[in-house]
């Protein structure tokens, strides 16, 4: 569908674990949210990730870190609607939930290049494509696998237009290479677990919430 009015910005959609929130998502979120010109970008914590081991943080409390991250930043949002749904956290039902919001905006999911790659592995993955735009980030330095089984799913829907993502709903995907912060959750958690210092690889607010609630020790 070819939108009349792009006069509303398309929507950002950052889900994940946040277990806890870094600098790599709050770079992620921002660079992206200022060069597609969005009109926000949604950080959606998710409260059982059907991909991966149950978060060691409860689903509150990554809540409660989310919101402490991104306080004040213009364009971010925090989006709790997954933790109000029962069951495992699909992103396609966050997706329909978000379209029935908004059914005239654009709306883009953000997903790293590793996240793109395994896609086929998540709950009704063809039906996001419908849903929204995939705005795909890599590594300045890493090119797009061409041996990935995502090859034909790339050339089917890619498109270097800008304005596709404003002026369609959903259908296409948006590669942006990023300078990637070398930054991950497990790394935080393993370095907490060795009673090591994680400072600046995270918000220090969030450093403060970890230490009142004893996380990841
Ligand atoms: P874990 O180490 O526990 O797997 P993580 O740091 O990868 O966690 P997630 O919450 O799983 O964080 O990631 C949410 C989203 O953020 C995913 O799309 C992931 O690709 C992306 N992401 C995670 N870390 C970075 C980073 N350093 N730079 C850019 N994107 C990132």
């Amino acid at each position: 569908m070819i939108l009349e009015n792009t006069i509303d910005k398309a929507i950002g959609i950052l889900g994940g674990t946040f277990d806890p929130i870094h600098h790599g998502h709050l770079r992620v979120a921002i660079e992206l949210y200022e060069r597609l010109d969005l009109a926000e970008v949604r950080l959606i914590p998710a409260a059982r990730p059907p991909h991966r081991n149950f978060p060691a943080a409860s689903a509150q409390l990554r809540l409660q870190m989310l919101q402490a991250a991104i306080v004040d930043t213009p364009g971010l949002i925090v989006d709790d609607r997954e933790l109000h749904r029962s069951g495992p956290s699909y992103m396609v039902d966050t997706l329909s939930s978000l379209r029935e919001e908004y059914p005239q905006r654009s709306l883009c999911l953000i997903l790293g290049m590793d996240a793109f790659i395994n896609l086929p592995q998540w709950y009704q993955w063809q039906r996001l494509i419908t849903l929204a735009h995939l705005l795909v980030v890599h590594r300045l330095d890493t090119q797009i696998p061409s041996f990935s089984a995502m090859q034909d799913f790339l050339s089917l829907h890619q498109t270097n237009c800008a304005t596709h993502l404003k002026k369609r709903l959903s259908g296409c995907i948006w590669i942006e290479p990023i300078p990637f912060l070398n930054i991950s959750a497990t790394q935080i958690r393993y370095l907490i677990a060795a009673g090591k210092n994680p400072r600046y690889l995270l918000p220090l607010a969030v450093l403060d919430l970890i230490n009142t609630y004893q996380l990841y020790s």
